[in-house]
């Protein structure tokens, strides 16, 4: 069965293009990074392309490489603002797959000891809470 066709009125496309806001960490001319509304721990980053993809099966190779680079420089910067003991990473694919929003992302989730993940797209975060999250991972992102 061929792939869905990448759907332009996702709510990733319409932040990437300023149309709906986000607390973004990171900007540069592959990738933005933002605060994941729904956190499964404090500091839940996702990193996204700018160039359209559904997710990783219709992803563009040389893009990803460059993508991934971004997702170790956030996650560093997570690591590192946030005092984690680790770090999970994921990244969904298709219904099936548990994906929701259909423009590819990696989820950067900051890890503590003997700290449970809260479940997926559960609980929305407070703006201030996620504000405060932002500016700590960003100050982080500039020293890497
Ligand atoms: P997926 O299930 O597609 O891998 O994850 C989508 C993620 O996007 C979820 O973790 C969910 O909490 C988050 N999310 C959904 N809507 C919004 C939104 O409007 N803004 C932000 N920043 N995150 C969102």
């Amino acid at each position: 069965m061929p792939a869905p066709a990448y759907d332009e009125t996702n709510i990733f496309a319409k932040i990437l293009c300023g149309e709906l806001p986000c607390h973004k960490v990171y900007e540069d001319d592959v990738a933005m990074a933002f605060m994941d509304v729904m956190p499964q721990a404090d500091g839940h980053v996702l990193v996204l392309p700018k160039s359209p993809a559904r997710n990783i099966l219709d992803a563009d190779p040389a893009m990803l490489g460059k993508l991934i680079a971004r997702v170790q420089k956030i996650a560093l910067a997570v690591k590192e603002a946030l005092a984690a003991d680790g770090l999970t990473i994921l990244q969904y694919n298709e219904p099936a797959g548990g994906q929701t929003v259909f423009h590819l992302h990696f989820h950067i989730i900051p890890r503590w000891e003997d700290v449970e993940l809260r479940p997926h797209t559960r609980a929305p975060e407070k703006a201030e809470v996620l504000e405060a999250l932002r500016a700590k991972i960003a100050a982080a992102i500039t020293q890497i």
